[in-house]
């Protein structure tokens, strides 16, 4: 056995759920229908509904750090949204002092729940972390019948917010990531999805790239990405993606 032991990555769900009911995602029935689901109006993994206390998070952190285990990233969330814990911001705040087996963090967020604090809190914190913001929309009307339940203008807000703390925080460890997923019901937003958020970077002086993959990710990215499916639909999935990315010009 080699010690420290290294995990590449750790699941932490901080909410079972979603606020959302996006058409593509297995937290929605609608998704699961999509994906071919046997018994799509079931949750998947008999969800509950819950929040992981703070307590139970505090103690994950505690044994990782008094462990011979060294994880690379924690993924705070697995299926669920994690900014609805109502104990966020503890839990960032405990991840800031007690950091020590781990190398970063890693949230994906629908950024309908995101406070001052929290992204205070995101941009004090140390080791190789990812905010990552799913959007896959450039109209409020693409959005409303992608991301069911969400408030675009809201999220535009959120991340605007994000940006502006971008330019007046250093925090060179954090990468940034802006989402669209491309989906027949979106393609024709592609577009006019990269034109506004390279000028929402460009007018705050921030650089950035625009990538249709992980490895093309840099500080500031605009990430087209393909639609998870089910084996037998993820070819479609990929080969839309490969289109629409061509037509947009994202660089291979
Ligand atoms: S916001 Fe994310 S987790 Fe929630 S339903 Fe949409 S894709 Fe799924």
């Amino acid at each position: 056995m080699t010690y420290p032991i290294p995990l590449d990555t750790l699941l932490i769900e901080l909410a079972d759920f979603c606020n959302l009911k996006c058409v593509m995602c297995d937290m929605s029935e609608e998704g699961r229908r999509r994906h071919g689901h046997l018994n799509p109006e079931k949750p998947v993994h008999g969800t509950q509904g819950r929040f992981l206390p703070f307590l139970s998070f505090k103690s994950i952190i505690d044994s990782i750090n008094s462990s011979s285990i060294h994880a690379g990233i924690i993924s705070l969330f697995w299926l669920g949204e994690p900014m609805i814990n109502p104990d966020i911001n503890k839990m960032l705040d405990y991840l800031n002092k007690h950091m020590k087996n781990i190398d970063g963090w890693m949230i994906h967020t629908n950024g309908q729940v995101l406070s001052g604090e929290t992204l205070k809190l995101i941009f004090e914190s140390k080791g190789q972390n990812t905010l990552h913001f799913s959007i896959d929309a450039s109209s409020p009307e693409v959005y409303s019948k992608i991301r069911r339940g969400g408030n675009y203008a809201l999220l535009i807000e959120n991340i605007q917010k994000t940006l502006n703390f971008r330019k007046k925080t250093p925090s060179d460890n954090l990468k940034l990531v802006l989402q669209f997923i491309t989906m027949e019901e979106n393609k024709q937003d592609g577009k006019e999805f990269i034109e506004f958020w390279s000028n929402e970077f460009r007018k705050r002086g921030l650089p950035f790239s625009v990538a249709r993959n992980y490895f093309q990710h840099c500080q500031n990215t605009i990430f087209i990405r393909q639609e998870i499916a089910k084996p037998d639909l993820q070819a479609k999935a990929n080969q839309l993606h490969q289109e629409t990315a061509d037509e947009l010009g994202v660089e291979k």
